[in-house]
């Protein structure tokens, strides 16, 4: 089989050092909302150079080069366990590159591994078998901080009013952005799962901010909430990085599952303005990035 370790030390290099467009261009849109002179402006206006520099100098756009996230759409043929093999090697070499923070702290005994490899659960990987010819290698950084202010609610919520319907749903997810503030470094990106149990409504609110900026749900009355939610939590004035102003969230991207009848989970998963998000494609020998 194929060695693509390299191309994906090209993939984590792209991912942590350059925002993708779409990501960009919301955020350069946003500065022109904000007041001028104001701390918002600034703060956004701080971003964009940032943003700029990094991809100058292929360095991490933010220090937290966050929690690397996988997912691998594969063909019939190849092995996921030598693509694991490789997308491990691939994130030790880039770590000693610089392009990642070594990252990957063991929980018991508060140790750093220092290459950013855990067990099996770090780097984070899920492997998809698809019919089509091409390999995909998509990653997602996720930031620790924005990671902290994710937040799962079980409905009904009554000290929130929040009942079993999108009513209700609306409440948590803003409910989510008002207790985040600035913390998860806004302006922030909602990824929301409704249903599921737990732990699959936490993966998909996860997945859900794989897709581009602006996609809405194909199902109009999720589309219509995904949209009312951005604007309301625009309305809020928490602003960029908690400053005040009327940039809080960039985007909300809704996804929704099946549930047992005994349960109805809300899971929102918050994603800082440091939205790092790239794809590989293996088309036959070349290799295409997003
Ligand atoms: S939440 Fe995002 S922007 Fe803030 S420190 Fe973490 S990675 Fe950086």
């Amino acid at each position: 089989m194929r060695d693509l370790t390299q191309e994906i030390i090209e993939l984590i290099r792209r991912t942590s050092s350059s925002l993708p467009p779409d990501v960009e261009k919301r955020l350069r849109e946003s500065i022109e909302k904000e007041e001028p002179g104001s701390a918002a402006r600034g703060a956004l206006e701080t971003i964009m150079k940032n943003i700029e520099l990094s991809r100058a100098n292929s360095t991490p756009i933010c220090q937290d080069t966050g929690t690397p996230i996988f997912q691998v759409h594969y063909p019939v043929g190849w092995s996921t366990i030598q693509l694991k093999k490789q997308i491990r090697a691939a994130l030790e070499e880039a770590t000693k590159k610089s392009f990642m923070r070594p990252n990957a702290v063991d929980a018991i005994y508060d140790r750093n591994t220092g290459n950013n490899l855990g067990g099996d659960d770090f780097p984070y990987i899920h492997f998809e078998e698809t019919e089509g010819e091409d390999l995909v290698i998509e990653l997602m950084l996720k930031g620790g901080g924005c990671e902290n202010v994710g937040r799962q609610y079980s409905l009904p919520d009554n000290s929130l009013g929040a009942g079993r319907d999108l009513a209700g749903v609306r409440k948590v997810v803003l409910d989510a952005v008002q207790k985040a503030q600035g913390q998860g470094c806004a302006p922030g990106i909602l990824g929301v799962s409704i249903g599921g149990d737990r732990g699959s409504s936490y993966i998909k609110s996860k997945e859900v901010l794989f897709s581009e900026m602006g996609t809405r749900n194909k199902d109009p009355n999720l589309a219509e909430l995904e949209e009312r939610l951005t604007k309301e939590s625009n309305e809020m004035g928490i602003g960029p990085m908690g400053f005040g102003g009327k940039t809080t969230v960039l985007d909300t991207k809704i996804t929704g599952l099946s549930r047992l009848p005994a349960s109805y989970f809300v899971s929102v998963s918050y994603m800082c303005w440091a939205y790092r998000r790239r794809k590989m494609t293996v088309k036959g020998e070349e290799v295409i990035y997003d």
